[in-house]
C-alpha cells in the first residue's frame, strides 16, 4: 500500500538524532516538508541538510522544547512563514534515571518538562490552525515504561504515561475538527539514548522480547509516519507499541 501525504508539512521535535531523525527522513521522503527541531542547531541542521541535498524539503530550528516561551515564540516563527503546519510529532526526550530516594527535584522536573509539558506547548499552539484547518494529524512518542513502569525510572514513566493520558484528551477534543492524536510507544531501539546502557543490559532485555532483536528507528518511523498519512484518517486516541512483542 502506499500512503497519500499531499505535501504536508510537518514539525518534528527531537528530529536531529535517533528516532526523530528516522521519521523526518521518512516523511521528508515521501514528500512532506519538515521542520526539524532538536536542542542543538548542529544536529537538526545536518539532519535537514541531508534531506535537501537528497531532494526533499526540509528547514531546520533549535528549539528547547521545554522552554514554553521559546516554543511559542518558534510556533509563530514557524507558523507566519510556512502558513500551516499539518503533522505535529513530539518525539523530543531525555532521561535522568535514578532510583526515587536519589532522584533530585531538578531530574525530576527537567523530564516532565522535557518530554510532556512540551507536548502540550506544541500542541495548543500549532493545534490550533489545524484544527481551523480540519486537518491534522498528531502524533507523540510515549514509551513502553509508560504503560508497565520501570525502577530508577519514575520520572521518566510519568512524563511517558502523562503522554498517553494526554493523547486520549487531545484526541477526544480535536476528533471533531478531523485531526487525530495517536501515541507510539517504542520498546528498546537502538539510539544514542539506549547505547549507554551495559551491554548485559541489552542481553537481558533479549530474553524478554519475542522477536529476539533490539528495534531499529526505522521500526519506529514505520509506525509514525503511517498514523500521518491521509490512510490512518480513521484512528485516533490510540497507543501503539512497537517492541517486538514485548507488551502483549
Ligand atoms: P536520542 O537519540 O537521545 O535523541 C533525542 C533527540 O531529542 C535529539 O535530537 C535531542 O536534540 C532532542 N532533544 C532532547 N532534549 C531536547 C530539548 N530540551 N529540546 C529540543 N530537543 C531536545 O533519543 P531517541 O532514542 O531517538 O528517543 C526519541 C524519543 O523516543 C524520546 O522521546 C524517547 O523517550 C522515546 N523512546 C526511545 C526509546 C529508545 O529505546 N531509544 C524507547 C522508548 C521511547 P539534540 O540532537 O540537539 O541533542
Amino acid at each position: 500500500m502506499s500512503l497519500t501525504y499531499n505535501n504536508r508539512v510537518a514539525l518534528v521535535t527531537g528530529a536531529g538524532r535517533g528516532i526523530g531523525k528516522a521519521i523526518a527522513e521518512l516523511l521528508a521522503k515521501n514528500g512532506v516538508t519538515v521542520i526539524c527541531v532538536s536542542k542543538s542547531a548542529a544536529s537538526c541542521g545536518a539532519v535537514a541538510e541531508a534531506i535537501v541535498a537528497s531532494g526533499g524539503k526540509a528547514k531546520a530550528l533549535a528549539v528547547d522544547v521545554a522552554d514554553g516561551a521559546a516554543v511559542k515564540q518558534a510556533s509563530e516563527q514557524l507558523l507566519a512563514e510556512f502558513g500551516h503546519i499539518d503533522i505535529l510529532v513530539n518525539n523530543a526526550g531525555i532521561t535522568k534515571d535514578g532510583l526515587l530516594f536519589r532522584m533530585s527535584e531538578d531530574d525530576w522536573e527537567s523530564v516532565i518538562s522535557t518530554n510532556l509539558t512540551s507536548c502540550y506547548h506544541w500542541t495548543k499552539l500549532i493545534g490550533r490552525p489545524m484544527t481551523q484547518k480540519r486537518w491534522g494529524r498528531i502524533v507523540n512518542i510515549t514509551s513502553v515504561v509508560g504503560l508497565m513502569g520501570n525502577a530508577g525510572q519514575a520520572n521518566y514513566c510519568a512524563a511517558k504515561a502523562g503522554m498517553i493520558g494526554f493523547t486520549k484528551a487531545i484526541a477526544k477534543e480535536f476528533a471533531a475538527r478531523n485531526v487525530t492524536c495517536n501515541a507510539v510507544a517504542p520498546g528498546f531501539i537502538k539510539t544514542d539514548m539506549t547505547s549507554v546502557l551495559p551491554p548485559e543490559a541489552g542481553e537481558k532485555l533479549l530474553s524478554v522480547i519475542p522477536l529476539k532483536r533490539l528495534g531499529e528507528a526505522a521500526d519506529i518511523a514505520n509506525m509514525t509516519a503511517y498514523l500521518c498519512s491521509e490512510e490512518a484518517g480513521y484512528i485516533t486516541g490510540q497507543v501503539f507499541t512497537v517492541d517486538g512483542g514485548m507488551v502483549m
